[in-house]
């Protein structure tokens, strides 16, 4: 036993000794409880006085590779998901993961959340609600009674189905508005992120006032980046919506000043959602959502997929320096399914010159979203050519550029993140990106790949190699010591 402990600790020296702390440090009031006793004063026992839980939405197993060879090429530091499996810290574990939902071997985010959230396969498109109509508590709702503080944090609408499976219920994902009111009916602690079209009584169908109704329940209510640190320093509770609906892409936001100044990343996101949380109270739970990863994917635009798991992956570094200072937090980063079948393909002779290829992508500075926004509504076939040309970095035939052109002028929206021209642009570009840069997709869809699952902290060792989605809810309750 006792080498055992002396090998625990040595690893999280090295451990620590590997993160270097950035910036995006969480401040003094985040070690507050580094050695705090994980009994409660409400009497219930569990493991981790916290847990940090990051999903990147829609997450293919290519797009993690894709992700890290992206990353190697441009120089920066090693993905801080994949540098777990080479730090392994103590209570590391790994595991697959199957995604299914109850009605389909393919799951929604709101399906896949369910299962996390409240410990039961539901049907897709329902939160926490099973087929026989039942309603299963979410993870959020429990872990408040322990007196742990709860948050949220995404770059999707923060009324989005992935947040929402862990502190709502209700039979229809489309429900955002109910969602915005389910929050503060429970008294979520801590919301960070887009969706101000649930919260103004401009926007929703009651007309209901839902940021004077969360200020009157005592919520700091924020709707711009400057007034983030601030609030976060003064803890919770806190609302934060920074966009009408979803949060810019990350590629958009970082090539567009008015964005970047307006909205935070989701590793400054989530550092702050630690402080405010960590402010007081015995624990917390948070939600981390890489939201757009998924619809980016989706869309089968590289550049927005790549990223926002780059952001994504920036927000896990944040989670890891905060609980690698501490042995009571219990992380968990993984992805709740895959979305279009992502893959780096082979290229050349023997795949000799795959790397070559997949150089072309370092160019992109823009999502397709951003690249249609920017056209004129009737787009000419002579300037779509020339545009999507220097998009790509090169040309494709000018009978495939002209009948695109037409497609797209002809659509209603081009822009938006489901079923728009972002889609028809995508669908379109799949085999000209395969032959020049390797990457290929196989759908607009999710798709039904076991994934990828890493965790560590107390709590961690019930994650067994092979998981059920629905199984891990338990590993979180175990943890929590939540026994009902
Ligand atoms: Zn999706």
């Amino acid at each position: 036993m006792i080498e055992k402990k002396r090998t625990a600790s040595f690893s999280r020296r090295k451990f620590l000794q590997n993160l270097t702390v950035s910036g995006l440090a969480v401040g003094a009031g985040g070690m507050t409880g580094a050695a705090a006793s994980t009994r409660r004063p409400d009497g219930s026992g569990g493991k981790a006085r916290n847990i940090l839980f990051f999903v990147s939405d829609g997450m293919n197993i290519g797009t993690l590779q894709m992700t890290a060879a992206f990353r190697s090429l441009t120089g920066g530091k090693p993905l801080a998901w994949l540098g777990l499996y080479d730090e392994r810290p103590p209570g590391f574990t790994r595991a697959l993961m199957d995604t299914a939902s109850a009605n389909s071997p393919v799951t929604d985010s709101s399906a896949a959340g369910s299962a996390w959230g409240g410990g039961t396969r539901v049907n897709n498109r329902s939160l926490n609600i099973d087929p026989r109509g039942r309603a299963h508590e979410p993870i959020l709702v429990k872990a408040k009674r322990t007196g742990r503080k709860t948050g949220l944090v995404s770059t999707a609408r923060i009324t989005h189905a992935t947040p929402a499976s862990f502190a709502a219920n209700t039979d229809s994902r489309d429900d955002e508005d109910g969602i915005a009111a389910q929050y503060l009916e429970r008294g979520i602690n801590l919301l960070i992120g887009g969706g101000n079209e649930h919260f103004d009584p401009a926007r929703r169908e009651d007309g209901r006032d839902m940021y004077a109704a969360y200020r009157e329940a005592g919520y700091t209510v924020v709707r711009h980046r400057d007034m983030l640190a601030k609030a976060a320093a003064a803890g919770t509770p806190l609302l934060a919506v920074f966009g009408d609906s979803h949060l810019p892409y990350e590629i958009d936001r970082l090539h567009t000043p008015e964005l970047r100044a307006r909205v935070p990343s989701l590793a400054t996101m989530t550092t702050r959602a630690i402080r405010a949380l960590t402010r007081s109270g015995n624990g917390f739970v948070l939600q981390v959502e890489g939201a757009r990863v998924d619809h980016g994917a989706h869309a089968n635009d590289f550049a927005a997929t790549i990223h926002d798991q780059l952001a994504f992956d920036d927000a896990v570094r944040a989670g890891l320096e905060f609980a690698a200072g501490r042995d009571d937090t219990l992380v968990i980063v993984t992805t709740d399914h895959g979305t279009g079948g992502a893959q780096l393909n082979g290229r050349g002779p023997a795949y000799s010159t795959t790397g070559e290829h997949f150089r072309k992508v370092l160019q992109y500075r823009a999502s397709y979203e951003a690249f249609l926004r920017g056209l004129p509504l009737e787009i000419g076939p002579e300037l779509f050519h020339r545009s999507l040309a220097a998009h790509l970095g090169f040309e494709l035939p000018e009978d495939l550029t002209g009948t695109l052109a037409e497609r797209l002028t002809n659509e209603r929206t081009r822009t938006g993140s489901h079923g728009s021209g972002t889609w028809t642009l995508g669908g379109a570009l799949r085999l000209p990106l395969l032959h020049e840069t390797g990457v290929g997709w196989t759908s607009h869809g999710h798709t039904g790949d076991y994934v990828e699952l890493a965790a560590h902290g107390p709590g961690a060792e019930a994650v067994t190699p092979f998981i059920r989605n629905d199984e891990l809810h338990h590993v979180l309750t175990g943890a929590l010591g939540i026994t009902a």
